[in-house]
């Protein structure tokens, strides 16, 4: 079999498991599936871990307390590990921004060290900046992966591929089918982040709109700010005295175009540095901030979602559905940012008081045997989309993954005729709220 697939003068990597992308779905599968006793390798085409969470540096975990209740599981073991840390390294805050509930604040440097650790602990083999090219497919089976490292490229063998990816590059290749954005093929904006520090945050954070729209309005009436910024998004952030700013978003970008996110991330830049200058200029308690952190990258929300045995939609989440298929609950509003105008919404998405469930068939592909994927590349609708995409709920689906393959390596099965309740009583079982 393998003689078809691999080039003879190319190195071949087997495992049972490749996890394609080290963001935080990716960080969640590799661990579950490595100590299932599994060997897992995750290729991560960046230099870090993190994914959108490397890029945007210091953003919050958003999603991950459900009515105020930890959705526990790795991304609990997480926070906790890093709260117990002295100092303690993360905290739980209640967002100032409308319906989300509580969000983990924390260390960037510190996190980022600490998922290495539960990785290299769990006996994952990480492989940085490595990129994922082609699947070699053997009818309805990925059979290999061509990847590429600065020595050349690779082949990695694998029973089982997660693809956690954000972008779905592998999924798309194998022929999964997917959509792009809303209806129309409208994608959610990017947004270059970047802090504020050396700020006075009682002064900054001493007004009533957590969106500071009319001093927005002023600096775009002035030429000061882009149009787009009529809300600012800035956050007090984990360190003392800093300010998270979110707000430099940039729309029309396709994420899966290289070219476009570069241009975005140049464009970002220009528009943080003029954001920082209103800041210092016109906002109380930034007289002697500077500018810090500045994401290396824009982070892209939203591009591929694949097709999957079934696809989470706004109806499902707005009745609180609790899928018996379930694996992780969320109750986080519809995130909604500058799909097709420039607005930004975070509607509430259930009841006051309730909570939904993510079913785990939307992680399952309708054919392709030995895949499944997790993260923002879920199979959901706009409105859905919206919602489950928060860190902790990416956590989550990674972890949901990396216990199935298990139970499919273990049953000799596809993934598609495992039984997902299974996948949801053994997430229960690692201490998951998954009803
Ligand atoms: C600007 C912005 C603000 C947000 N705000 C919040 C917030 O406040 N709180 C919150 O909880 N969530 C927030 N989100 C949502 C959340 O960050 C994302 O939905 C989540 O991080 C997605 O995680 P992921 O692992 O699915 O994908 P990603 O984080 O996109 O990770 C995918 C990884 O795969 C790698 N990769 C891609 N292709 C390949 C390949 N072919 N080979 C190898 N590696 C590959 C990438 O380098 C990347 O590291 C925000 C998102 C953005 C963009």
């Amino acid at each position: 079999m393998t003689s078809r697939i691999i080039n003879a003068n190319q190195r071949r990597l087997d495992c049972d498991v490749a996890v394609i992308g080290g963001g935080t779905a990716g960080f969640g599968a590799a661990i579950a599936a490595a100590r299932a006793g599994l060997s897992v390798r995750l290729v991560e085409a960046g230099p870090k871990v993190g994914g959108v969470m490397a890029f945007c540096p210091g953003m919050p975990w958003g999603g991950g307390y459900p009515q105020g209740r930890t959705i526990g599981g790795i991304f609990s073991e997480l926070t906790d590990r890093l709260a117990q840390m002295t100092p303690p390294a993360a905290e739980v805050r209640a967002c100032a921004l409308e319906n989300f509930g509580l969000e983990v604040l924390y260390d960037h440097e510190a996190a980022t060290l600490v998922m290495l650790e539960m990785l290299s602990e769990a006996g994952v083999i990480l492989h940085l900046n490595s990129f994922a090219l082609n699947p070699n497919m053997q009818g309805d089976l990925i059979a290999s992966i061509d990847c590429a490292d600065r020595r050349g490229t690779f082949t990695l063998v694998p029973k089982m591929v997660i693809d956690c990816s954000g972008d779905g590059d592998i999924s798309a290749k194998s022929g999964v089918p997917f959509s792009l954005g809303d209806a129309q093929g409208n994608m959610m904006a990017v947004t270059l982040s970047f802090h504020m520090i050396g700020a006075d945050c009682e002064k900054v954070f001493a007004g009533a709109d957590p969106y500071f729209q009319q001093l927005a309005a002023q600096g775009i009436a002035d030429g000061l700010l882009h149009p787009d910024l009529h809300k600012l998004y800035l956050m007090q952030g984990f360190q003392a005295n800093s300010v998270f700013c979110n707000t430099v978003t940039i729309r029309g970008v396709d994420g899966t175009d290289s070219d476009a996110v570069t241009r975005a991330t140049q464009e970002g830049r220009r528009r943080c540095h003029q954001v920082a200058r209103f800041l210092v200029d016109r906002v109380s308690g930034f007289e002697t901030a500077q500018m810090w952190a500045v994401g290396p990258t824009v982070g892209v929300r939203e591009t591929r979602k694949l097709e999957a045995v079934y696809r989470i939609t706004g109806e499902d989440i707005a009745i609180g559905t609790k899928f018996a298929d379930g694996i992780v609950a969320c109750d986080n509003p519809i995130d909604d940012v500058m799909r097709d105008t420039a607005e930004m919404t975070h509607d509430a998405a259930v009841q006051q008081g309730d909570y939904y469930t993510i079913p785990f068939r939307s992680l399952i592909p309708r054919k392709i045997a030995n895949l499944l994927f997790a993260g923002r590349l879920i199979s959901a609708d706009p409105v859905a989309f919206a919602s489950v995409r928060g860190m902790p709920q990416c956590i989550a689906m990674g972890q949901a993954c990396g216990v199935a393959v298990s139970l499919a390596v273990e049953k000799g099965c596809s993934m598609q005729i495992l039984d997902t309740t299974e996948v949801t009583a053994v997430l229960a079982e690692q201490g998951v709220w998954v009803k």
